[in-house]
């Protein structure tokens, strides 16, 4: 039997069956006991350095009983701290982001996923270069700078010199002020040197989702296909980083497995990062299984309704308070809103989930991965972001600038994020309204602008961040970035 250990590289050692097993017992026998409740509450609280604010994180098993306890006070009181943690790193930014589907061909057989192989009706397709020219040009006219590529796997019409083209294409289109700055990747899992390579090809973050941790599970979801393979698929991450990706994004797709054991899971594996390579994972996205084609979500049981899904949102804010936490189209706008309040730092906006889905007019649903729910255009989502008083961030600059992996984590610790992060918010929203937002859009934005620069406390930094803003609204000037 396997022995758990978060600095082994193996996946059955760092994501241990007997450990998770023991976490879910322990969080049973406490989720009721008070005095240990308020002690992890006392942890996670965000506290006070010499040189700004900190948190100290939870452990699995510690987050397990958070999750677990359903004494109403005490979750009022997690959903209190989550919203003060997401307000003590990244403030009242929202980073907005599209996924840009390039190929639906592949060889696995998720049975969870519209582009497994067996399924014959769904219209296959693979974008040419000059597609990926339509789909970016579509996707910066609406305002996007941020992109995440997704590609079914298949060595054959996708290979990794596909990935490689298409992405120095999407970097190389320069429409109008539009530009796409950074691109955010998730494909299957990878070599080493195909990490390099994607390292090279300037990516910001590398994307997998585990799907689900439960390696039984995991077998049967995925019954064929280079992606059955359990431990390689597990083990990614670590491949990902040896090839010197220093910004990887960890992911669940619930509703496959009971949500306590994933949750588990995902804490371990993030503290596995930790203890390897010193640095957790840059994001944590928390998708849930929804309805396509072939696919019907009732056959999986383990669904999980919308309050528990908030509290796992909460909870993996305290457990792991430095990453970002990405919430999809997939849900709803109601439920994006409740999620935003519980430490979710990005959204995407304006989806298409198809093979060419931004060039069309009408939504395409023969080549969609899965319906989207929240189907506003961008400036909706960005007019409701700020009428509930976020900031939609099109910034891209911290890996341009080099700040990636524990380098962007330390500017988080030392409360920098205020003189860094917020301007850069500011002037990119600030493009964002001269370029492509409604009046009704801008007279919100410009009015939130105003009042957040305020909120700057290095008076240089702010009066600079000022400037640009003004030359933004006067010029075709763009790109500033602390
Ligand atoms: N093919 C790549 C891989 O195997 O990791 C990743 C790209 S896939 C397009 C992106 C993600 O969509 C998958 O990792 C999965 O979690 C999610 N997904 C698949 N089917 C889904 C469904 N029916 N509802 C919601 N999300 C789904």
């Amino acid at each position: 039997m396997a022995i758990y250990d978060p600095k082994s590289r193996k996946a059955e050692e760092f994501i241990n069956d007997g450990e998770i097993r023991a976490t879910l017992a322990y969080a049973e026998e406490n989720k009721r006991n008070v005095e240990l409740i308020d002690q992890i509450l006392e942890k996670a609280r965000p506290h006070k350095t010499e040189t700004g604010v900190a948190c100290s994180g939870l452990t699995h098993r510690e987050a397990l009983v958070l999750l677990a306890c359903d004494i109403p006070e005490k979750v009022e009181e997690i959903y209190k701290i989550a919203e003060e943690i997401k307000l003590a790193f990244y403030g009242n930014r929202i980073v907005m982001f599209a996924p840009l589907y390039l190929s639906n061909y592949c060889v696995n057989g998720c049975v969870y996923c519209p582009y497994h192989h067996q399924n014959k009706h769904i219209c296959r397709k693979k974008l040419t270069q000059e597609e990926v020219r339509q789909e970016v040009i579509a996707l910066q006219d609406m305002g996007h700078k941020r992109l995440a590529i997704e590609a079914g796997e298949d060595p054959v019409n996708n290979p990794i010199e596909y990935i490689l083209e298409c992405i120095d294409t999407i970097y190389s289109i320069k429409h109008k002020n539009g530009a796409i700055r950074r691109v955010n990747v998730n494909i299957a899992a990878t070599t080493v040197e195909n990490y390099r390579k994607l390292k090279e090809a300037g990516i910001g973050t590398y994307i997998l989702f585990q799907e689900t941790y439960h390696k039984q599970s995991y077998l049967e979801l995925h019954p064929t296909g280079p992606k059955h393979d359990y431990d390689y698929h597990t083990e990614a991450m670590d491949r990902a980083m040896d090839g010197g990706i220093d910004d990887v994004g960890l992911g669940v797709l619930f509703g496959l497995e009971l949500y306590k054991y994933e949750f588990a899971g995902l804490i371990m594996h993030a503290e596995h990062l930790e203890a390897v390579h010193g640095v957790g994972p840059h994001t944590i996205s928390v998708p849930r299984i929804k309805r396509a084609d072939d696919i019907d979500p009732d056959v999986f049981d383990n669904s999980i309704p919308d309050d528990e899904f908030e509290k796992i949102i909460a909870c993996i804010r305290l457990a792991v308070p430095y990453t970002g936490m990405i919430i999809s189209t997939r849900e709803s706008e109601e439920v994006r809103g409740r999620a935003l309040k519980r430490g979710i730092s990005q959204i995407s906006g304006a989806s298409r989930t198809s093979v060419g889905g931004y060039t069309e007019e009408e939504r395409p649903h023969d080549s969609e991965q899965f319906d989207v729910s929240d189907q506003r255009t961008l400036d909706e989502v960005v007019r409701w972001l700020m009428e509930m008083g976020h900031i939609p961030s099109f910034c891209t600059a911290c890996y341009r600038e080099g700040r990636t992996g524990d380098r962007f984590m330390s500017l988080c610790k030392t409360g920098q994020i205020i003189n860094c992060c917020h301007p850069n918010a500011l002037m990119t929203l600030t493009e964002y309204l001269v370029d492509y937002a409604s009046e009704e859009t801008q007279k919100v934005g410009f009015a939130l602008i105003e009042r957040e620069l305020d909120k700057i406390t290095n008076e240089k930094v702010r009066g600079i961040a000022a400037k640009n803003i003004a030359d933004i609204r006067s010029s075709n000037r763009r790109d500033f970035r602390f």
